[in-house]
Parts: structure tokens; sequence; C-alpha cells
């Protein structure tokens, strides 16, 4: 009877047993990999960590404990949640290797349900936690689903202003002497669209700009090379009519472009959205306001157009793009405001305030039927030690910690604005946020963080009651 009891019970168990899928995303080097690297460690250490105060389910004491299991989707790269921890623990410590392509790690969470048929039913249950990577700058895709190849390359040619216009000056020489109605050349397509990457590289490198489009082309993954990322937007338009390129057919240069395009939309932008959108339960989307406040400020405009545009994917309206495509789960959004650590305690507030006037205004205005938003500011792993220092006979907040060259500094970085900046803040630019290493760490111990539960209760404190 004994074992016929046990034996229903871990039935019973396997048939509760829930299963969450977290997504985490940003533009590159907004922090996703410290945030994931960080997010594990924490729960990983979850019995004894007297880091997540905020986090109902560890104060509760109702999760047990988490273990690292085998990941489901076999095909999907796995997060290098060992080599992050790895480049943490060694001395002098230092950051993990960004990922550059979706990947995945899987968690089994154990804890002690408090309410409904599973706390009736059960002592302890399982929470399947897949936490899922994937670059912000392939959301910035969505958008070219509703324009062809044509009104996409007016876009772009709009936007080539500014310190783009100068970032573009060797792909729009060597397009200038291209023509669109010759026969499809391969070889000058290829030369073109290496121009072309080059200066979306140079947008996010050198110009500190945000948004760039394709967004696969800056961030490739398994496609490096393949011909669905040659292509360019046709820039010089003035030299044709629209019937000319309208009518030109699939054997000629345009028509090669156009065709390419089209991939582009079905097989890279219409089948992540379906392969592996569609499946996310929750979202976190990682903003870094500190580095565009630290570039000045069309970078900083810029990152608010590519945060714009990254939201569109969460527009859920009825006749949105992405109710034409499949139904939507994603039900709670945060946004984070990432590296708090690089400012002083008492200019938190201040980088939420901003974080939320960057988002609102997008989201007032959208229709995000059955979402809830939240903002916060945290940092995934603490790299600086806040403290005061005697500024003229004054104690003036400040920050410790070690450049990534290792020397020792103590500053006060600046003030964050508490709404969006205007001509006299950039004006001022008293700013001067630096990079610094992470602080030395045992690795027994969970890593160090800032509001690391507050997020953590967001995503996922329902989940585990
Ligand atoms: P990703 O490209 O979005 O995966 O960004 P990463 O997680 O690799 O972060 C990019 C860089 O930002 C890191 O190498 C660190 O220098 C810095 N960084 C990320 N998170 C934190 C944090 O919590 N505190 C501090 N001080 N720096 C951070």
């Amino acid at each position: 009877m004994n074992r016929f009891g046990n034996e229903l019970n871990k039935l019973v168990n396997r048939s509760l047993d829930r299963h969450v899928r977290l997504a985490v995303t940003g533009l590159s080097r907004a922090g996703k990999t410290a945030f994931i690297t960080s997010l594990v460690n924490q729960l990983m250490h979850v019995s004894t960590n007297p880091r997540l105060p905020l986090f109902s389910a560890v104060r509760d004491s109702n999760l047990l404990g988490a273990k690292r299991v085998p990941q489901i989707d076999m095909h999907v790269p796995k997060f290098g949640y060992e080599e992050g921890m790895n480049s943490l623990l060694s001395s002098p410590p230092s950051w993990p290797e960004p990922t550059r392509d979706v990947s995945q790690t899987r968690l089994a969470l154990r804890y002690k349900p408090q309410k409904g048929p599973m706390k009736l039913l059960q002592e302890t249950a399982t929470l399947y936690l897949d936490i899922v990577d994937y670059p912000g700058e392939w959301l910035l895709d969505l958008p070219l689903l509703d324009l062809d190849f044509m009104a996409w390359s007016k876009q772009q040619a709009q936007a080539i202003k500014g310190k783009r216009l100068e970032l573009a000056a060797d792909w729009l020489a060597m397009e200038e002497e291209f023509d669109p109605l010759a026969p499809a050349d391969e070889a000058k397509i290829e030369a073109i669209s290496q121009r072309f990457t080059e200066y979306l590289f140079r947008c996010k490198a050198e110009g500190g700009l945000h948004w760039v489009q394709p967004g696969r082309f800056v961030l490739p993954g398994e496609l490096a090379g393949a011909p669905v990322l040659q292509f360019f937007p046709m820039v010089w338009l003035d030299k044709y009519t629209e019937v000319q390129l309208a009518e030109a057919g699939e054997e000629t240069n345009i028509g090669m472009l156009k065709s390419r395009y089209r991939y582009y939309q079905q097989h890279v932008v219409k089948a992540f959205y379906k392969e592996h959108f569609s499946k996310f339960d929750r979202q976190i989307i990682l903003v870094d306001c500190l580095q565009p406040l630290n570039a000045g400020t069309e970078s900083f405009n810029d990152m608010r157009q590519a945060l714009d545009q990254l939201m569109q994917s969460f527009k859920y309206g009825r006749s949105s793009l992405l109710r034409r495509l499949f139904s939507p789960r994603i039900d709670k959004v945060l946004f984070a405001a990432t590296k708090a650590d690089h400012v002083t305690p008492e200019q938190h507030p201040n980088l939420v305030s901003l974080l939320q006037q960057l988002v609102n205004e997008a989201w007032q205005t959208a229709s995000f039927e059955g979402i809830k938003m939240d903002c916060l500011s945290l940092s995934s792993i603490q790299a600086t030690e806040p403290g005061f220092v005697d500024y003229q006979g004054k104690q003036v907040p400040a920050l410790r910690g070690h450049t990534l060259g290792g020397e020792g500094k103590t500053l006060f970085p600046g003030e964050v604005p508490r709404r969006l900046p205007n001509d006299s803040f950039w004006q001022q630019s008293g700013f001067d946020f630096i990079n610094f290493r992470p602080l030395d760490q045992q690795s027994d111990e969970p890593l160090p963080h800032i509001r690391m539960d507050k997020a953590l209760e967001y995503l996922l404190g329902d989940k585990l009651r």
C-alpha cells in the first residue's frame, strides 16, 4: 500500500509540475549575460541565500532548492553558465563573455505550494524554469514584416542623416555605381552588402547608435555568411522611376535583392517569432540607460527610438502584426535599468524614473492588452561598493571599485537626470561612467547584486505560491 501510495504521489507530482519560459533580452551590452549568470547563481544558492529578502518564495522559506537540468529544446545552444562563473571566479575576476545568438538554460525549482489544488495534493512541487536569452536587436526587425523591399528602402534612405551619413559614406559611394536593372551579379551584391553590414556595425561601435536594421546583420548567430544576410536597401532611388523598379524581373540585381529580403522576412524574422517568441510566458527587457547618457544626445535619442521599435513586439492589439502570426502568451514584462552599481544609491530612483519616461510614452499610446508592465533598476553583479568621501568638509556619496585594468578608484560618476534630458543637460555634460571589473568572489557564496530579488519576485513570485 505504501509503495502504491508513493507511486501515486509521484504520478500526481508529475502531472502537477509546472513550467514557465522566461525570456531575457536587451540590446547588445545591456547586460543579458551578466543577468542570467546572476539569476541562475542566486537560485542555485537559494537555501542559504541571505541576499534575496524581497523574493517572497525565499523569504518565506517556500523555495526549497534549485538545480540545473538538461534543456528540452536540443536545437537551441546552451547558455554558458559555467564559463561565465569561471570568469567571475578567476583571479583577477573578469566579466562573462556575452552570447551573440539565442541560448537557453533550464532549472528545476522545488517548492512548497501555498494555495489551490497544488497545496491539497502535494507537499512539494517542481516549477521548471526555462531561461531564454536572445538579442534585442532581433526585435527591431518586427516592422519589416509590414514593409515590402521598396518601402523599407525608402525608410532607410530617410534615416541616413547626422552621424549615420558620415558612417555610411563608403557603402553609399559603392551603391551609387550599382545598376539595379542590370542582370543579377551575385559577387557585386555580396561586396555592397559587406559595406552595408560594416556601416551597421560602425553605427553601433563608433556612433553609439542602437537602431540597426536588419538586426541579424550585426548579430548573425548561425547565419553568418549566408546569402540571406546579403542584401541592402536601395537608397539611390531618384535615378529610376517607381515603375521601372517595380517591374524589374527576378533575374535583375533588384530582383535578387527583393527575393533575399522576402526570404529574410519569412525565414528569419517570422521564424524567430513563431519558433521562440510565441512560446515565452514572461519577459525581462534590460536597458543600459547610462551608456547613451555618456555618449551624448544623438545616441540617447537613437536608443529611445530603438526601444519604441522593440516595444512593438508587445503590442497585442486585435489587429496587431503578432496576432496575425500567432496568439502571444507573454503576460508580464519587466523593464530593468541595468548596472545600477555604476551610480551612487541616491541616484537609483532617478534611474527608474528616466527608464519609465523612456518606455511610458510608447506604453501609453499603444495597446498592450493583458500585459502587466513594471520598471526597476538593478545590478546583476555588483562591482562597486557605495560609501561617502569627505569633499570640502562635506560628506558626499561615492563609489569604490577597480577599473577593468585593475586600478583602484573612488569617484562620484554624476547625477542621473530624473526626466528625459534637455539641451542644458547635454551642455553641462557632467557625466562620466566607467566600467568596473567584478569584485573578488568566493565560489560558495551567491554573487553580490542590487535588487535581483525584486526582479525575481515580479517575474516568478506568483508561480511559486
Ligand atoms: P550582453 O551583451 O547584453 O549579454 O551584455 P553583458 O552581460 O555581456 O554585459 C556587458 C558589459 O556590461 C559587461 O561586460 C560588464 O562590463 C557590464 N555589466 C553588465 N552587468 C553589470 C552590472 O550589474 N554591474 C556592472 N558594474 N557592470 C555590468
